[in-house]
């Protein structure tokens, strides 16, 4: 099913709120516009506080009966919507690829990996055990239970309209949680189609509700204050994500926060240097440079430096870059001007300090929101590029002698997300991964995520996990019996 290129007929354009398409109250709405070309996709409804309530009163109405069925029946439910995301993927590529941007081949694996996480958890779902023990002194039993914590607000960003969805909505529903979903602004309809195929699955009324919104606080606001709320799980900027967590003290809201990262990728002078350059072109330009696990600073031992960085510039200056729906297409789009300035900025400022643009280092005139893939060299160390997540096409390489002085600098960040490392020493690889303060490492390759696999990181990137046996456990509560 599905048409590559074409919006589906049965997208809703509402809010989605008892399984129904809703409008707004007072009949807001705000325009969903392709970053390849500028053109306008669709409308859809925008939600306010009225509205936030609405799915509240629905998604509260609907816990108790959700919790109580059984794990079997949730389960069939999260398999039937996998397969039926499969069947439609060139509706949700083309989606991807319209609304966001990200390119045919790329939708296409997050179709497959996004909708992974409803079999995963459907399989988890029947998994979810607690423990039984005889108290110490022997005058007591004590059995542990896991309950589903309750409502859940899942807020997601634009990067991976799909799969940051699913990582939350897939363990939130296999555990007996019902969702609110807030999808990010420049990308709703991804999500709206994925309520359908979950009411389509078998969902029942209420435990799903969709709404996008243009101003994410008016909605997100009245949900964090209101004590029917017992979750928030969050993917986006730290920024936010502190916000988010200062709100969620006022009702003391369990909280999942997936936020930003400036990833370490350390090539090491007996690395597989053809690897490590593959590598650095996944862990970089995958998405156009935007994901929380991009390659922020590729650091090269100065042996092998000007030999990976003539490479990699060669195999960056080769990709494809074009509208995000033409088949061909390596590099789409910025997701919108905003995010083209901000990369803009810190390549200007990276110049300014010294750096040596080896390739690109500009906007491309539009229509659409292109950045030129980009390599710099000599970047100072002080440079804020080095600090900040770049979220762009823009890979930033910087030499170093030894290992002590390259563990340094890689920790040397508010985030701990993701790192990458490349060697063929085993003893420096495990040494190395051992000494990085990041949630996930990557040794000699450059593609972590996985949905076995518990995603998240340290510092200032968050707290939780997302995937592996790890992602259901922050959707339920410990409840411990007393008997004698
Ligand atoms: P990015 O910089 O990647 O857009 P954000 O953290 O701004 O990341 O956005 C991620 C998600 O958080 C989006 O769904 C966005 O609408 C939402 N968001 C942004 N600001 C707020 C806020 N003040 N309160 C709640 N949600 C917000």
């Amino acid at each position: 099913m599905g048409d590559l290129g074409r919006i589906p007929a049965d997208l809703p354009t509402g809010l989605w709120i008892d399984n129904a398409v809703t409008p707004a109250t007072g009949g807001a709405t705000f325009e969903v516009r392709n970053p390849s070309t500028g053109e306008l996709l669709t409308a859809v409804a925008d939600a306010g506080a009225d509205d936030a309530l609405k799915a509240l009163d629905s998604a509260a109405a609907a816990q108790a009966a959700w919790a109580a069925t059984s794990p079997r029946e949730r389960s069939v439910i999260l398999r039937t919507a996998w397969e039926a995301i499969l069947d439609r993927t060139d509706d949700f590529t083309t989606l991807m690829a319209l609304e966001m941007g990200k390119t045919v081949t790329e939708a296409r694996g997050e179709v497959t990996y996004g909708a992974e996480f409803l079999r995963w958890f459907s399989e988890e779902a029947v998994r979810i055990q607690g423990r039984y023990a005889a108290s110490p002194s022997g005058n007591g039993r004590i059995l542990v239970s896991k309950v589903p914590v309750g409502p859940v607000l899942a807020i997601t960003p634009w990067n991976f309209p799909l799969a940051m969805g699913t990582r939350k909505i897939a363990p939130a529903l296999a555990a007996g949680c019902t969702v609110i979903s807030k999808p990010a602004e420049d990308t709703p309809l991804t999500m709206l189609l994925l309520a359908r195929v979950l009411a389509d699955a078998g969902l029942p009324a209420g435990v799903l509700s969709v709404l996008p919104a243009l101003d994410a606080a008016a909605v997100t606001g009245p949900l964090l204050a209101d004590t029917r709320l017992r979750k928030v799980t969050f993917t986006g900027s730290t920024r936010v994500g502190k916000l988010l967590i200062e709100q969620s003290a006022q009702n003391v809201l369990k909280t999942s926060m997936e936020l930003g990262g400036n990833a370490p990728f350390i090539v090491f002078d007996d690395a597989d240097l053809d690897a490590a350059v593959d590598g650095a072109i996944v862990a970089k330009m995958r998405n156009a440079g935007q994901t929380c696990v991009c390659a922020n600073r590729i650091y090269v031992a100065n042996a092998v430096r000007e030999e990976f960085t003539t490479r990699l510039t060669a195999r960056i200056e080769a990709l494809q870059v074009g509208p995000a729906i033409q088949a061909d297409v390596q590099i789409g789009p910025l997701v919108n001007a905003k995010q083209c300035d901000r990369v803009a900025g810190l390549v200007a400022d990276a110049v300014d300090d010294g750096a040596r643009v080896r390739t690109g280092g500009h906007a491309i005139d539009g229509p659409g929101t292109f950045f030129a893939p980009t390599v710099l060299d000599d970047v100072a160390a002080g440079s804020r590029i080095l600090r900040e997540e770049i979220f762009g096409p823009v890979a930033v390489v910087v030499g170093f002698d030894t290992e002590d002085e390259v563990v340094a600098a890689a920790n040397d960040t508010d985030y701990g997300l993701a790192a990458y490392l490349y060697t063929q020493s085993v003893d420096r690889a495990f040494r190395v991964s051992e000494r990085l303060e990041s949630g996930m490492v990557g040794v000699n390759r450059a593609l972590v995520s996985d949905v076995a696999a518990p995603f998240g990181g340290v510092k200032q990137s968050g707290l939780g996990r997302e995937g592996g046996t790890e992602g259901i456990e922050e959707y339920l509560e410990t409840k411990y019996l007393a008997f004698t």
